[in-house]
């Protein structure tokens, strides 16, 4: 296995977010000569869409991703109704930005006022994720917009994502046609069996494989969502897996992704970014 493109780093904002704001990630990256980023609505948000955009072009920046839209099932109409308008701006947001794809981290059970689950009904989460979706579409596809589905790992079913196997995602993407793909991010599916055939599924002419997220699973995890470890550091085989994403045709970014409380986002940021770029070379 060669090592991969240097040209197809990204960096998902997340990574540096304890450390730096948005134009500082975009400022450390371009400093480093990492040419895409994928950043977060809320750090957008914080800067200003307008001046982020300006921001991520003066840098001669590229997104690989937008993050994120999604959340889609609630307990009523109107909140239903609240998740679609706010995925719509999501959608505008992209395009100003030039994304190449909306992100999406699809909700899992509906939630009380209080954000708690309110429903045990997972089912019904399911349908109202594919429902929205399939609306979402009617919106994104003719505004050119492409919309991935990012399966999680089943560990947040409940509270992030009733997606949770590319399997899943495929059919999702069999029953509501063009416009929608997935996002295949090495820490919530690497654990699949059927995970070489589902990329190979979503790949070739189903054209649906838009986004690889990178990052590695820590034994032990610590914290269901704060832990993720640097590539190298744990058990995931990113060379193989991004193998199969090749075999298939994906020819994208390497969207490095971490949420490290415990260790990263302690680190300096400047550090971060030149093992970001060190261990994709090495171990990627
Ligand atoms: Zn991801």
């Amino acid at each position: 296995m060669s090592s991969p493109d240097s040209n197809l780093l990204s960096i998902n904002t997340a990574t540096v977010r304890a450390q730096w704001s948005l134009p500082e990630i975009v400022a450390g990256c371009a400093r480093r000569g990492i040419g895409r980023v994928a950043p977060w609505r809320d750090q957008v948000a914080a800067t200003g869409l307008k001046e982020s955009a300006q921001r991520i072009r003066d840098a001669g920046l590229a997104l690989s991703g937008y993050c994120r839209g999604g959340m889609f099932p609630a307990l009523d109409r109107g909140g239903r109704r609240a998740a679609l308008d706010d995925n719509k701006r999501a959608v505008d947001e992209a395009l100003s930005l030039s994304a190449p794809c909306l992100v999406l981290v699809v909700g899992g059970l509906p939630k009380d006022s209080a954000g708690r689950p309110a429903s045990k009904d997972l089912a019904s989460a399911r349908e109202m994720v594919r429902d929205g979706i399939g609306e979402l579409l009617e919106y994104a596809r003719p505004a050119g917009m492409p919309l991935a589905i990012e399966p999680l790992h089943p560990m947040y079913a409940a509270d992030r994502a009733c997606v949770n196997t590319i399997s899943h995602a495929n059919d999702l993407c069999d029953e509501l046609g063009a416009g929608v793909g997935i996002a295949v991010d090495v820490y919530h599916v690497w654990w699949d069996p059927a995970l070489r055939s589902e990329i190979e599924r979503a790949g070739g002419h189903s054209g649906r494989l838009l986004a690889f997220h990178i990052c590695d699973w820590l034994v032990p995890t610590t914290d269901l969502l704060l832990d993720r470890g640097m590539m190298g550091d744990g058990v995931i085989d990113i060379p193989l897996i991004r193998s199969w994403m090749e075999s298939a045709g994906y020819r994208g970014a390497h969207e490095v992704e971490i949420f490290s409380a415990g260790n990263w986002w302690k680190k300096d940021p400047d550090e971060v970014l030149i093992t970001c770029i060190e261990r994709h070379r090495t171990v990627c």
